[in-house]
């Protein structure tokens, strides 16, 4: 299946085509083959668990490398709620029917079903190739409460895997309240994010007061933001309007990331390209989540949409934002599919939004922005001294990847991990 065969614990090199892009240094890299799609041939010592050496090789049409990358970053999800879609299904397909089947959903949660379904999403993601996750989490009142006690627990028994940010989610009046307060204590004293939810109808005045009161706690607390705003085909970027105005009334000093905005793709250029400029000015990021958008919004019974909400992932990038993309919701009320698979998504995105892994600002998305994003020690690009903490693809171009998910290994520090069997999380550990 792979060029090379090397699987032994004590690699010391790969051969494999790399996005050049990614590539910081390397003896004789400025003279290095480059394909048509952006990938270079390299060998990549590896000794103590990083890179220490990268080395130019020729690589000839007839031999085969495999393609390999950084291992990814899911910006996006809700492993709470994740593989719920079988007992709570949303056939309609509306955001309405999504949001009645989640809160029914909620009300039979146990403790026992949460932690099954984000055991089963980091096994996923892990044998998908991905090394960081970000989870918003429904964190409203004791369930609430005992879901974070899960999911703070699945973060330390992962993180030698995957690194797991969780965000609590809850509607924004919350974060007036008493109980929204001690919540916040708990979120940053475990280095978790605050979020919320801005969607139409917006009243300015009361969702002013709201922001306000949720930016500084968020700062008091020290905490990153991470909200879901302007899910919706209605009133185009009316929500981020509103941060942005309240923006500029304080002072923060923490990062926020705004996820969707899907409805300000549909605003004329000029005023997009203004607001763009505005969220740029202000540091905000932007997680744009295809998948969900592009089944929930803009529905009609009798109608397929031919404009698609969805946040202008380009305009954005032009204008100076970091923007990562995200699978969002996973087999739940929101989303029937999805699988944690970041090649999945990165080929989907092909055909949403014309993002092209071999384009720079493309491939960002999937790495350097979302490492950015969480704010990763690591950003993902290929360097010497940087985690030998890989995804090789059984793929030797971007279109064999892109075609159909590829099989794939995972390396952790130097060492191919197990994956083939993900019934027990101890069998990754015989690896490590
Ligand atoms: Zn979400």
């Amino acid at each position: 299946m792979f060029a090379q065969k090397k699987t032994s614990p004590n690699i010391q090199c790969i051969d494999a085509l790399v996005p050049r892009s990614l590539i910081a240094c390397g003896k004789g890299l400025l003279q290095a083959q480059i394909t048509e799609e952006g990938l270079c041939p390299l060998r990549m010592h590896i000794k103590d668990g990083c890179l220490n050496e990268i080395e130019v090789i020729q690589h000839s049409k007839e031999s085969s490398l495999s393609l390999l990358l950084p291992r990814l970053i899911e910006p996006h999800a809700h492993i709470d709620k994740a593989f719920t879609w079988k007992s709570f299904p949303n056939f309609s397909g509306t955001y309405q029917n999504a949001l009645q089947a989640n809160l029914e959903e909620q009300k039979g949660r146990t403790m026992q079903k949460v932690r099954d379904r984000a055991e089963r999403s980091m096994k996923l993601s892990l044998k998908n190739g991905i090394r960081a996750v970000r989870s918003h989490v429904d964190s409203f009142d004791s369930s609430g409460q005992q879901t974070w006690e899960v999911l703070k627990n699945i973060k330390s028994e992962w993180e030698e895997f995957v690194e797991l940010q969780l965000v609590a989610l809850v509607p924004l009046e919350y974060w007036t309240t008493k109980r929204g307060k001690d919540l916040a204590r708990q979120v940053s004293a475990e280095g978790g994010l605050l979020g919320g939810v801005i969607v139409p109808p917006y009243h300015k005045a009361n969702l002013r007061e709201l922001l306000i009161n949720f930016f500084c706690l968020a700062n008091d607390m020290g905490c990153g933001i991470d909200i879901h705003v302007d899910e919706t085909s209605l009133t185009p970027g009316g929500g981020i309007r509103e941060i942005i105005y309240v923006l500029e009334q304080i002072d923060l000093d923490i990062p926020i990331t705004c996820s969707h905005l899907s409805s300000m793709g549909l605003l004329p250029s000029n005023p997009l390209k203004l607001l763009a400029e505005r969220i740029a000015s202000f540091n905000i990021n932007v997680v744009a989540l295809p998948f969900t958008n592009f089944w929930l919004l803009a529905r009609s019974d009798k109608t397929s949409p031919i404009r698609r909400p969805i946040a202008p992932i380009k305009q954005l990038q032009n204008a100076g934002v970091n923007v990562a993309i995200g699978g969002d919701n996973v087999q739940d009320p929101w989303y029937p599919g999805g699988n944690f698979d970041p090649l999945s998504l990165m080929a989907a995105s092909m055909a949403f939004a014309q993002i092209a892994p071999w384009n720079r600002l493309g491939l960002s998305t999937f790495t350097t922005g979302a490492a950015r994003i969480m704010q990763l020690e690591w950003d993902g690009i290929i360097d010497i001294g940087c985690p030998a903490d890989f995804v090789l693809l059984d793929a030797d171009s971007w279109a064999g990847a892109m075609s159909t998910p590829p099989i794939r290994k995972v390396m952790i520090n130097g060492h191919w991990i197990e994956t083939d069997d993900l019934s027990l999380k101890e069998g990754f550990l015989s690896h490590a």
